[in-house]
C-alpha cells in the first residue's frame, strides 16, 4: 500500500505510534480483558488515565498551578458560548479581535449574549493579507475580556505575537495551534482548543482557565459549560469523552518522548519553511499571506491556473497525499501540517508539487 499522508485540517492525522499502541490495547486494556472505552470514568483505572493525561498536558505547556485544566465536550464552538457565559459577569461587552473565519464565528455566537466590540485587525502588507500588530489593537476600557484566535485554520493566518495587555483578561482559541510551540500561559485568562487537530480525536475540548475567573457564570449557562462546576467535578460532572481523553493522553506521552513542545516548534518551523519555500520559488503556486502572519499549521495555496485544481487533487490522492482540497470559502489547496505530520510527509508533498509543476507548468 502507498504510504498515506493525511493533510486534513481536522479531524487530523494522529501519530502512527499512538494509533498502533491504541490498536494493540483496544480489546484488552491493561489486562482488564476489556477496552478502555468500556470502563467507568469513575473507575480507579480510568481516573489514573485522566490524571496522567492532565499532568502530561500541564508539563508540556508549563501550566502554572493557579490554572485549572478542564476536559470538556462540545468542541470549540461550545466554548464560543461558554466564554461569554462564564466571563462577562456584570459587563455588557467584550473585545473581539476579528482576524479571520473562526474569530468571526466566535463573534457571531457572542452576539447572543452581549454586544461584542469587534476590532477588525485584518490588513494588507505589500499586497498580501496580514494582521495589525497587537500594539495597534484598539481595545476598549469596559470590556470583560479580549478574545482572539492565534491561528486561523481556514485563512492560514497566524498571530504569533504573545499578548501583553496589562491586567486585561485575554482569551484565546488555540484549537489549531496548541502544543505546536511554547507559550506563556500566564498571559492568558482562558485558553481553549478543540482536540481534533493537535491533541487527539474529536469530541474533546481542552480549556485552561485561571482560577480567579471561576464562579462568575451567568445563570443561563448550562451546568456542563460552567467552568466552576466542571472544575469542582474534575471534568466529570457528566460522563466525559473517555476514549478521546485516553487517546489524547497517549499523544501527550508521544510528545514528551519526542522532546516536548520546544522540539515540536523546531520541527514545525522546518516543515513550514520547506512548504512555503517551494510555493515562493515558483510562479505556478501562490500563497497570499504576508510572511509574518503565515500559519505554520495550515498552509493554503493556489495554483496559478485554477483549471488544474481538479487534476492536482486527483493526482495527489493517487500519490497518497490526502485531503489537500482548500476550504470551500477560500478554494484552491490547503495543507494542514500539525505536530503529527512528519517532515517526510511534507517532503513527499513538495516533491509531488515540484513534479506536478514540471509536468503541467
Ligand atoms: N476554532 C478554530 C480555530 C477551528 O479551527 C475550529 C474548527 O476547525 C473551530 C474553532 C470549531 O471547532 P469545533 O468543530 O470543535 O467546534
Amino acid at each position: 500500500m502507498t504510504q498515506v499522508y493525511n493533510f486534513s485540517s481536522g479531524p487530523a492525522m494522529l501519530p502512527v505510534e499512538v494509533l498502533r499502541r491504541a490498536e494493540q490495547e483496544l480489546t484488552n486494556w491493561h489486562g482488564l480483558g476489556t477496552s478502555v472505552m468500556e470502563i467507568s470514568h469513575r473507575s480507579k483505572e480510568f481516573i489514573q488515565v485522566a490524571e496522567e493525561a492532565e499532568k502530561d498536558f500541564r508539563d508540556l505547556l508549563k501550566i502554572p498551578a493557579n490554572y485549572k485544566v478542564l476536559f470538556c465536550h462540545g468542541g470549540a464552538r461550545a466554548q464560543f458560548a461558554a466564554i461569554p457565559g462564564n466571563l462577562l459577569g456584570a459587563a455588557k461587552s467584550a473585545d473581539y479581535i476579528d482576524g479571520g473565519y473562526w474569530a468571526h464565528s466566535a463573534i457571531k455566537e457572542a452576539e447572543k449574549y452581549c454586544s461584542p466590540n469587534t476590532i477588525d485587525v485584518k490588513t494588507t502588507r505589500d499586497g498580501k493579507r496580514a494582521i495589525l500588530p497587537m500594539r495597534e489593537w484598539q481595545l476598549s476600557n469596559d470590556a470583560a475580556y479580549v478574545h482572539f484566535c492565534p491561528n486561523e485554520t481556514i485563512d492560514g493566518i497566524a498571530i504569533d505575537e504573545q499578548p501583553d495587555f496589562g491586567d486585561k483578561v485575554v482569551v484565546a482559541d488555540y484549537s489549531s495551534t496548541i502544543l505546536s510551540r511554547p507559550i506563556d500561559v500566564s498571559r492568558y485568562g482562558v485558553i481553549y482548543a478543540g482536540a481534533q487537530k493537535n491533541i487527539g480525536p474529536a469530541g474533546l475540548t481542552l480549556v485552561i482557565v485561571r482560577e480567579d475567573l471561576l464562579g462568575k457564570a451567568h445563570s443561563y449557562v448550562p451546568s456542563i459549560l460552567d467552568y466552576k462546576v466542571l472544575a469542582e467535578n474534575d471534568s466529570m460532572f457528566n460522563t466525559p469523552p473517555t476514549f478521546a481523553w485516553y487517546l489524547s493522553g497517549l499523544v501527550f506521552k508521544w510528545l514528551k518522548e519526542k522532546g516536548g513542545v520546544a522540539d515540536m516548534d523546531k520541527q514545525n518551523q522546518a516543515k513550514a519553511d520547506l512548504l512555503y519555500g517551494v510555493i515562493d520559488r515558483s510562479d505556478f503556486y501562490r500563497n497570499d499571506v504576508a510572511a509574518e502572519n503565515r500559519s505554520r499549521m495550515n498552509v493554503p495555496f493556489q495554483l496559478a491556473d485554477a483549471a488544474l485544481d481538479k487534476v492536482f487533487l486527483e493526482e495527489s490522492l493517487k500519490a497518497g497525499l490526502h485531503a489537500l482540497k482548500g476550504h470551500r470559502v477560500v478554494g484552491g489547496m490547503r495543507a494542514s501540517i500539525y505536530n503529527a505530520m512528519p517532515l517526510e510527509g511534507v517532503k513527499a508533498l513538495t516533491d509531488f508539487m515540484v513534479d506536478f509543476e514540471r509536468r503541467h507548468g
